[in-house]
């Protein structure tokens, strides 16, 4: 179900993310526009290495972009003084793939969920820590019996809560997760999605959420942007992008997922995608997706297609699309 969603909270305009490499400039993100409002999610697919989790970087302040703008609450995050970047770093926090490799092995699990608070000096006293910490470990479905845990007694889902109670220990605006499902069970990923539904119906969080699976992505996204090779080729409402995508690598992502009745399975087509990706060294002349794209033309190896808007709110980067 779709979020009540407010105001913009972070604007991407135009941003580009390079590094550079032996053989020239890496573009992992190529130009990428994007708005996430107050209380949003946004889900970010496509292949590894397409640029999703250098986009989530550039956002959290991490890597700053060659070109471009991030603007959080309509001011450029580069522009900051230094108690803005301070605002900053507590109210945009990210949750991360792999929690074991992100938590402190020899640090109990209280002291990790408290790690940002006292950084950010929140709490009063040893009393008032106490609390926080218990109450956060509720929220994510733990409780007092973990507050002195290390991470190995816990499992992957557990984790993954304490990662998340984490993120929320400095009541966040928005929260960057990158892949937080992909290294869980199929079964303790919906655990951990339906927690994340949860946290934000109740404290109004937007969330970025970066993953390389559409299937679980639909659950939660209010709108879902693909990404390929570094740029944007279709954004639209969640619902739209499943039921009225148009760019041909939408379609083959989406024609990727199983689907559990064998009838409906066994029916459909599977758009299986020939051709190599392209290095983002060196990226071709025309539409970056052509060397792929079933329906390529000669236009197409011409002229990269911009983004743009073909019906409310659906917009998309190829020359056919209409
Ligand atoms: Fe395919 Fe051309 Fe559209 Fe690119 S612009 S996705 S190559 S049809």
């Amino acid at each position: 179900m779709k979020n009540e969603t407010g105001a913009p909270l972070l604007e991407l305009k135009d941003v580009k993310t390079y590094f550079k490499v032996s053989g020239g400039i890496l573009k992992a993100v190529n130009g990428v526009s994007l708005t996430i409002r107050e209380g949003e999610t946004i889900g970010l697919v496509g292949e590894s290495g397409c640029g999703k989790s250098t986009l989530g970087k550039t956002i959290l302040r991490l890597i700053r972009p060659a070109g471009g703008q991030v603007l959080f609450d309509g001011r450029d995050i580069w522009s900051f003084s230094r108690a803005e970047r301070k605002a900053y770093t507590r109210q945009v926090q990210m949750i991360f793939q792999d929690p074991y490799a992100c938590l402190d092995p020899l640090s109990v699990i209280g002291d990790t969920v408290a790690e940002g608070m006292d950084i950010h000096r929140l709490n009063a006293d040893k009393a008032e820590r106490g609390k926080a910490i218990l109450r956060l470990l509720n929220d994510v479905g733990l409780n007092e019996s973990h507050v002195n845990r290390f991470p190995h007694e816990f499992s992957g889902g557990q984790r993954q809560r304490v990662g998340i109670a984490r993120a929320l220990s400095l009541t966040p605006r928005l929260i960057v997760c990158d892949e937080p499902i992909s290294a869980l069970d199929v079964s303790i990923q919906a655990q951990v999605v339906n927690l994340l539904k949860r946290l934000q119906r109740d404290m109004g969080m937007a969330y970025l959420f970066i993953t390389h699976d559409l299937s679980m992505v639909r659950q939660i996204s209010d709108r879902i942007a693909v990404m390929y090779l570094g740029s944007i080729v279709e954004i639209a409402d969640s619902e739209d992008i499943y039921l009225s995508n148009r760019h041909p690598y939408t379609k083959a992502l989406l024609s990727a997922i199983p689907i559990a009745d064998p009838t409906v399975e066994r029916k459909r087509e599977r758009i299986v995608l020939s051709g190599d990706v392209p290095s983002p060294v060196n990226l071709p002349a025309g539409c970056a997706f052509a060397g792929r794209c079933p329906n390529a033309c000669d236009r197409c190896r011409r002229e990269a297609p911009s983004l743009r808007e073909i019906a409310p709110g659906h917009l998309i980067a190829c020359h056919l699309a209409e």
